[in-house]
């Protein structure tokens, strides 16, 4: 099984019915599987063959779901990429991951004749609208390289000859920013996607009556594997929205009557502050999933008081494809808790040694499964270091309770050491979080000449008048006294990712220049 024949199935059983919604026009199983199709045939005729590299840089739309499951078919690679990255930062990845052919928008247009004379492995640039009525058959006279997405699917043909497809082939790379050095690409394989996404459906109970929030970037990995592949392969409805915007999500939701909602932790706060937040037009949903940074305990309980819905939060990364835990539906939910195992996959904490702790005690995460990364593109010693014995080594911090449900201490990284004191940033934002006056909070480790290491927080505040020494005297109630804030400055917004994810790095750095 792969995700490409997978929807083939899905489109026979669900033929008429929504596969997707878009601008609020719906697109069948049918329709989307026969334009996956002519898609991958039109790739095809354009001269890409199976096992060429295909960078997407689309934002969510109809055009990333064609491309993708398009290119699968094809038996291509596809690199998702984020559009909004700079030149630089594309470029790179254009060229370390051998890309052949490049999906994108067509803002990107002006700079295929650029790409095509620095990279000229790039045999063909499919270019798609950014709105509806953009005339792409203008823009593509700008360079022979380029043709309009639609001019693709038109020459493709339904008589397409599908290759046969290796579970171990590699569908996708994904290049994950990592702090240090290059991006590296994570190849995940058919496999790795596959079940990926049949075991996050199924541990989620995900099924064919279900409408789906789709509001997460589709490059990123926790989008493209629980809200879409997820959803798919089970016969869901996603709700495609280009951009998240909390008006839209509460629109959308009660419009299609939604049944779940997968976000970052920073979107629910955003739907929690919305002022216009009716509980009323969210009460279809019987999910909402947490992922991608740790959803701070305060915040989880407001958000499921106001709304009256459940919050599952779950746990993974890009190089396993990226769940490996998931809070279970059947058994109670642990809120600061990243859940139990789900299925077929294997999570335990263990010491510098390898060695397994005993149950309580904070170690590295390590993952075992079918969702495990085959390595990472052409780096056979980042692949060693990051895969020993077959487990995964994730980097982060964890422990696990005698009942197997894991919690995310921190990231190693991040750990800060107070005069030896271990300090873990996530255990002073959760009492920051705690406070009602504040919206946002990080917490980074800035040197300091008496303790090496002091805890620093930046703040955004709810009330105007809160001081730092109130919020001081605030924290002396829940922390020891080497894990209080040395400083707290107020901002007016966190620094964040794409996906919504809270930069402390970009903070760190903000205090080390100044
Ligand atoms: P990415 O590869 O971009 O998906 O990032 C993966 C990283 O996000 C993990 O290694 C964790 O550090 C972090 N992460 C994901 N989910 C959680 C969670 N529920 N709690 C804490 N950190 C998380």
């Amino acid at each position: 099984m792969n995700l490409s024949s997978r929807l083939n199935e899905t489109a026979k059983v669900h033929a008429g019915k929504p596969a997707f919604y878009f601008l609020d026009q719906a697109t069948s199983y049918g329709e989307l599987d026969a334009a996956v199709t002519k898609f991958a045939s039109g790739l095809e005729r354009l001269g890409v063959q199976k096992g060429d590299h295909i960078a997407l840089l689309l934002g969510n739309s109809p055009h990333f779901v064609i491309a993708f499951y398009g290119a699968l078919r094809l038996g291509a690679t596809v690199i998702p990429i984020n559009p909004i990255y700079t030149q630089e930062e594309i470029g790179y990845i254009l060229q370390d991951g051998d890309v052949k052919a490049v999906v994108a928008l067509d803002l990107m247009a002006p700079l295929a004749g650029k790409v095509a004379n620095l990279l000229p492995g790039i045999k063909s640039f499919v270019v798609c609208p950014t709105k509806p009525d953009v005339n792409l058959e203008d823009v593509v006279q700008a360079h022979p390289k380029m043709k309009s997405f639609t001019s693709v699917i038109e020459s493709g043909s339904l008589d397409f000859n599908h290759p046969e497809l290796n579970e171990e082939d590699v569908a996708v790379i994904l290049y994950t920013s990592g702090t240090t050095g290059k991006p590296k690409g994570a190849m995940l394989t058919h496999r790795n996607l596959y079940s990926n996404a049949r075991d996050v459906g199924a541990y989620l109970k995900m099924n064919d009556t279900d409408r789906v929030v789709t509001t997460l970037p589709m490059f990123h990995v926790f989008c493209l594997t629980v809200v879409l592949n997820a959803p798919l392969i089970s016969g869901a409805t996603l709700l495609i929205v280009p951009k998240f915007s909390p008006g839209e999500i509460f629109r959308l939701s009660q419009k299609f009557e939604a049944t779940v909602f997968a976000g970052v932790p920073t979107m629910y706060n955003f739907l929690y502050q919305f002022p216009e937040g009716d509980p009323e037009k969210l009460k279809s949903l019987r999910l909402c999933i947490s992922g991608g940074a740790s959803l701070p305990v305060a915040l989880l309980k407001n958000f499921e008081q106001k709304f009256n819905v459940v919050v599952s939060e779950g746990y993974g990364l890009s190089e396993a494809s990226p769940v490996t835990t998931f809070n279970p539906l059947d058994r109670p939910r642990k809120p600061g808790s990243i859940g139990t195992s789900i299925m077929n996959t294997e999570n335990k904490v263990v010491n510098e040694l390898g060695e397994e702790v005993p149950v309580g005690e904070v170690g590295e995460l390590i993952v075992r499964g079918p969702n495990v990364m085959k390595g990472y593109y052409k780096m056979p010693e980042e692949t060693e270091a990051t895969i020993k014995n077959g487990w995964l080594y994730t980097g982060d911090l964890a422990k696990m309770d005698e009942e197997g449900y894991f919690y995310i201490v921190d990231r190693k990284k991040d750990m800060i050491i107070v005069g030896g004191y271990n300090v873990y940033p996530r255990e002073v934002e959760e009492v920051l979080y705690g406070h009602p006056d504040v919206v946002e909070a990080a917490v980074v480790g800035v040197p300091d000449p008496n303790m090496g290491e002091a805890v620093k927080c930046f703040v955004v505040k709810r009330d105007p008048d809160l001081s730092e020494k109130a919020l001081m005297e605030y924290c002396t109630k829940y922390l020891a006294k080497y894990k209080l804030p040395s400083t707290i400055d107020f901002i007016e917004e966190l620094p964040k990712n794409t996906t919504g994810k809270i930069l402390r790095r970009a903070l760190k750095d903000h205090v080390l220049q100044s």
